[in-house]
């Protein structure tokens, strides 16, 4: 028998073993909690204290579940297929698949990614003659999404107003518009789930006495619906729910803006009564000066639980800090740090380029690209969301549920055979009228537009009929020529990658289901109703039909089902997928939990990172600084930071003061590395920041230079100088309208956000 508890200092021992009781192990970053927490389930299975089957353990990404698995499978002799570990969401799907008559849903209820979901909305307030001016559909999506996440239907929101009246009343219709074509998004996963449990007595009370141990990642992260979800199969306030092992670090709190509530952490402190708190404060990742510039820089907000960490992995380098002119020139410099890393031996895939926004990586990318750098964006596009993906991923959801009307939208014409808007429109009418699906409606529509949609039906169910027998691969290749997708790319200039994008869509198809433990050769179609034949239904002593613990996927959802469920969950995972010796580019967002030897956080400027939309809410900043947080204890051993004082973003040109998270870092522990040409050009200085280190001045970036001095008007003042005000501090001019007496200019105070000053009523002092 290996022995697990080897290597672990004595706090993490302690958490590890731990009795079977509530626990919080609140801990820095690196500290090893996400093993603490891998090692607790391996040792709980290893000395009896529970079988897989009364394992739940909820993990932050799809990615980090199917880690915990093959760690578990490397320490145990076990089988870790079907054990319950995965996300929330991935959790929920899979209660619901098992329970879906209970859950009032169809066996093929399909799962909508955002990207559907913002359709499904869009089409909504067309049908309905809203104003998308005043009811932006994103804003709609946020208001349903945010009530969803606290726990709420549309009967349970209070409206104060008229908008808010008309707000609640399109989520009701986009909740019956949902109801009626068989799909759920992300949030109803976790409320559905949640009401089935908190409604339907004996299935919650077999899933309490079910889950001994309930083991959580990153809690402080979690939202008010998932900590309630954990409250209710934790068999909170009943006596005999299983115990709560939560996990998570009050200073990597980052989503708040997704309704995220770190208070939970202490909630549960509270309402548990949770006598076992165990803080891990020896960090076994980082270099000392990382590891201090982390602590620095957190020791600066005000709300935190407290704790420290500290490492015995000594100084190492010095974090290294560079000032670009131009965002061109910051991409050239990571670049040839880049290189010389590489020339020094480190693998590419060790080396991650973080950014606050998913804007930023252009730049970067054709830098890379132009040095013939392999590299990996996340968080970007993903293989799920392409375009021609998406359309064949469309077609195969029709195949399982054609009542699916966003995929019966995105599919109807195209390829193109002639199905106009006027048709859509008769046969959305129709739909309306009663109340029926889009695929349903078809019958209704006379005339030549009712031809051809019916044409239409005839493909989807032939195809369907031919496929009956085949594997998911097999249909995948059926589907893919059918639907003549792989003829229309053909005949598009550009169409090749999209060719091999939908070809890799076979093997994907293969992967999963071998991983997933289908039959390489078992039906697609074949659901769990006609296996149920061969095999009884599990059926509990409540006569609850429940799914073998043992038996994954296979017992609850046909392989067509289940490959749309892995794409539509893929497609809403925003973490990063290791692999493959590229350099890895990602979002800071995207990068949590994960380590890398070589670590860049790129765009440091005020505006960017803190981000500009964080000065408007309250705490933002503080969230902003978790942020950053996160980014630099991804670093093991070398850690670079740049900003630039010009960039392009969003085709505008902006004027950077560099980010205030660098008055926060403590100096001793950065190397300031000299730009290399500095000749400014309206001054001469060697270093923008040698003389003014506070504000960043222009560049040298000669076409920027000129562009500005034709800009530059009266009254002395120039865009790209330093001035000061008495109110708002340090800035830098970005732009002047208007001249003469007339002039305003807008300014970038830095931390005080961005100001349109009248030039003549304003005191600015040249700096
Ligand atoms: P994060 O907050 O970023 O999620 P974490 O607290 O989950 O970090 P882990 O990812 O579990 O930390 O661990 C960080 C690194 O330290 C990993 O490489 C892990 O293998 C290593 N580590 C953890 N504990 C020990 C230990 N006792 N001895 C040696 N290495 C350890
Ligand atoms: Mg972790």
């Amino acid at each position: 028998m290996q022995n697990l508890l080897h290597n672990l200092n004595p706090e993490q021992l302690a958490a590890v073993t731990l009795p079977a009781q509530h626990a919080l192990i609140l801990a820095g970053a690196g500290s090893g909690k996400t093993r603490v927490l891998t090692t607790r389930i391996a040792w709980l299975i290893q000395t009896q204290q529970v079988s897989p089957p009364g394992i739940l353990a909820v993990t932050f990404t799809n990615k980090a579940a199917k880690e915990m698995l093959t760690r578990l499978s490397a320490m145990l002799p076990i089988n870790t297929r079907g054990m319950w570990i995965g996300t929330f969401h991935g959790l929920c799907n899979r209660l619901l698949r098992t329970h879906y008559r209970d859950a009032a849903l169809p066996q093929t209820f399909q799962i909508l990614d955002s990207q559907d979901q913002l359709s499904v909305i869009k089409r909504l307030l067309k049908a309905n003659n809203i104003d998308d001016e005043k009811f932006p559909p994103k804003t709609v999506m946020y208001f349903i999404n945010n009530a969803k996440d606290q726990g709420l239907r549309a009967t349970d929101v209070e409206a104060y107003d008229a908008h808010e009246r008309k707000m609640v009343e399109l989520y009701q219709l986009y909740d019956d518009q949902c109801q009626r074509e068989g799909v759920v998004d992300f949030a109803e996963l976790l409320l559905r789930t949640y009401e089935l449990l908190s409604r339907n007595q004996p299935l919650r009370e077999h899933y309490q006495a079910r889950f001994r141990h309930i083991l959580v990642d990153e809690f402080q992260d979690t939202n008010n619906l998932q900590y309630n979800w954990l409250k209710l199969l934790a068999g909170h306030g009943s006596r005999d729910g299983g115990a709560l092992f939560a996990v998570g670090d009050d200073d990597q709190s980052i989503y708040a803006f997704r309704g995220a509530n770190v208070g939970n952490m202490s909630a549960f402190e509270h309402e548990f009564q949770v006598k076992n708190l165990i803080k891990l404060e020896q960090n076994y990742r980082s270099h000392g000066h990382i590891l201090d510039s982390a602590n620095v820089l957190i020791a600066n907000n005000s709300k935190r639980l407290g704790k420290n960490l500290r490492t015995d992995a000594g100084h190492g380098e010095q974090v290294r800090v560079y000032e670009a002119s131009s965002d061109l020139q910051e991409a050239q410099w990571i670049i040839e740090e880049a290189k010389s890393l590489i020339a020094d031996g480190a693998s590419r895939s060790e080396i991650a380029i973080l950014y606050r926004s998913n804007a930023q990586s252009r730049v970067i990318e054709h830098a890379l690209f132009s040095a013939a750098i392999p590299y990996h964006v996340y968080g970007g596009q993903r293989y799920f969301q392409r375009a021609e993906v998406k359309h064949a991923i469309a077609y195969l959801q029709l195949m399982d549920n054609p009542h699916n009307d966003s995929a019966f939208l995105r599919v109807v014409n195209f390829p193109t055979r002639g199905i106009g808007m006027r048709s859509i429109e008769q046969l959305q009418a129709a739909s309306e009228q009663y109340g029926i699906s889009l695929y349903a409606s078809v019958p209704y529509v006379a005339g030549k537009a009712g031809s051809v949609l019916a044409g239409f039906v005839k493909l989807i169910e032939g195809v369907r009929f031919e496929t009956q027998q085949l594997s998911l691969p097999e249909m995948v290749r059926v589907v893919l020529e059918a639907s003549t997708l792989l003829q229309h790319y053909q005949n598009e200039k550009e169409g090749a990658d999209r060719i091999e994008n939908l070809e890799q869509m076979v093997s994907a198809a293969s992967q999963f289901i071998s991983e997933e433990g289908f039959g390489q050769g078992a039906p697609a179609h074949l659901g769990p109703a006609a296996q149920a034949q061969s095999g009884a239904p599990v059926v509990n002593q409540d006569g609850i039909e429940i799914l073998d613990a043992d038996a994954p996927l296979p017992a609850v959802m046909s392989p067509l089902s289940a490959f749309l469920s892995h794409a539509s969950l893929e497609a809403g995972d925003n973490q990063a997928q290791a692999g493959q010796d590229a350099l890895q580019m990602m979002t800071v967002h995207s990068a949590k939990g994960l380590e890398f030897d070589n670590v860049f956080i790129t765009g440091l400027e005020e505006g960017l990172f803190p981000h500009e939309s964080s000065s408007k809410e309250d705490n933002g900043v503080e969230e902003e600084r978790r942020l950053m947080y996160v980014a630099i204890t991804r670093a093991r051993k070398r850690l670079y930071m740049s900003f630039s004082q010009t960039r392009m973003l969003h085709g505008q040109t902006r004027y950077n003061m560099k980010s205030r998270f660098f008055d926060e870092l403590p100096e001793e522990s950065l190397k300031w590395l000299s730009p290399k040409v500095q000749a400014n050009w309206f001054g001469n200085r060697k270093s923008a920041w040698d003389e003014a280190p506070r504000v960043a001045s222009l560049g040298s970036d000669n076409a920027i230079a000129q562009k500005i001095a034709q800009k530059a008007t009266g009254g002395g003042w120039r865009i790209g100088e330093s001035v000061a005000h008495a109110k708002f501090g340090e800035g830098v001019i970005v732009n002047i309208e208007g001249g003469g007496g007339n002039a305003r200019a807008q300014i970038n105070f830095g931390q005080h956000g961005m100001k349109v000053l009248d030039l003549g009523i304003a005191k600015l002092e040249r700096l």
